[in-house]
């Protein structure tokens, strides 16, 4: 059985970063990329914020550049999903989807986060009628036509946003009086004449048998229930991270993210790193998860030179 110097999960910027770094340090990394390949970047438009593109990238033209980057050095790139892991010994095995075993001396775990939705039953009855959890993915479907958002943080501005350039009016629903959303974005919104801030609004049901036709909102200062006609609704609560098939042999927070010992990658088990939205509930950036692999691959390599492996 052949024993893997590292192995990455996840191939989000975290993870592109880390095998960038593995390989050059001739760790032969394998990279499992997971069911969506590139991460959260792959559903973002523009991307003003990552330090090096003085005009903004598209987040998918930046998962390719990263990709093709760790490519470069020789990282064994996979297209498949870890689905559980025992890393009872110091030899960590990882099953694929696929039922393979793979064994390594050192893990990083890089596998990000996903949507949150609202929970509420027409939700579910029409996903993908209207119903979605990204607004550059869909969006588009709805040209031309009045559509809603729900959430108040970066995501939703920056969708809001998004959705304005397509359609004559954006419905913003926001559940309290303010908005969590950067300075600069909730300026962008509140500037955009086509975009209308509910505040202190709930949603309490996506109206529609087979397409969305509106929702039925409440204003929770005042009691008042509405009902507002459009032929979407978006969602963009946040995210939770994914970091299940790790359950019961890491450490992790209330909400799931993986506690790493500060100012390291390190996990509770030795060799196995954690970087990435998966382990950072608060910055949640493309920089950070970058800078994180970056670290995680550098801690990788001490662990395996200290260890004699390398
Ligand atoms: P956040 O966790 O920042 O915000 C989630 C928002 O959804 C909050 O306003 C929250 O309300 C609201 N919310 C949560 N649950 C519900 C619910 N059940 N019903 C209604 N509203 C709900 O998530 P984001 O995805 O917006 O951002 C995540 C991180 O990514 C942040 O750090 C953000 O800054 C960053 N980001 C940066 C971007 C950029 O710089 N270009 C773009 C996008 C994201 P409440 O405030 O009441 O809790």
């Amino acid at each position: 059985m052949e024993i893997h110097h590292c192995v990455i999960v996840g191939s989000g910027p975290a993870g592109y970063t880390a095998a960038i770094y593995a390989a050059r340090a001739n760790m032969h990394p394998i990279l499992f990329t997971g069911a969506e390949p590139g991460g959260q970047l792959m559903i973002t438009t523009e991307v003003e914020n990552f330090p090096g593109y003085p005009e903004g990238i598209h987040g998918p033209q930046l998962m390719d550049d990263l990709q093709k980057q760790a490519a470069r050095f020789e990282t064994d790139i996979r297209y498949e999903k870890i689905t559980a892991v025992d890393f009872k010994g110091p030899i960590h095995k990882l099953w694929t989807e696929s039922g393979e075993i793979i064994s390594a001396h050192a893990v990083i775990i890089s596998t990000g986060a996903s949507a949150k939705w609202l929970g509420i039953e027409s939700e579910k009855k029409l996903m993908n009628k209207g119903v979605s959890a990204c607004a550059v993915c869909d969006g588009f479907f709805f040209r031309g036509k009045e559509v809603a958002i729900v959430g108040g943080g970066d995501t939703a501005a920056e969708e809001a946003s998004y959705l304005a350039k397509l359609c004559p009016k954006v419905h913003l629903l926001v559940r309290k009086d303010s908005m969590r959303a950067s300075k600069i974005m909730q300026e962008r919104v509140q500037n955009t004449n086509n975009i209308e801030i509910h505040w202190n609004t709930v949603t309490e049901e996506i109206l529609g048998e087979n397409e969305v036709t509106g929702i039925r909102v409440k204003d929770s200062k005042t009691g008042e229930i509405k009902q507002i006609p459009v032929s979407a609704f978006f969602v963009a609560i946040g995210h939770s991270p994914n970091s299940s098939p790790f359950n019961g042999w890491l450490d992790m927070d209330d909400q799931g993210y993986i506690i790493t010992k500060p100012g390291t990658t390190q996990t509770n088990v030795a060799g196995v790193f954690a970087s990435g939205d998966v382990q950072d509930r608060i910055y949640r950036q493309a920089v950070t998860a970058a800078g994180t692999g970056c670290m995680a691959a550098l801690d990788a390599e001490r662990y395996l030179t200290n260890q004699g492996i390398i």
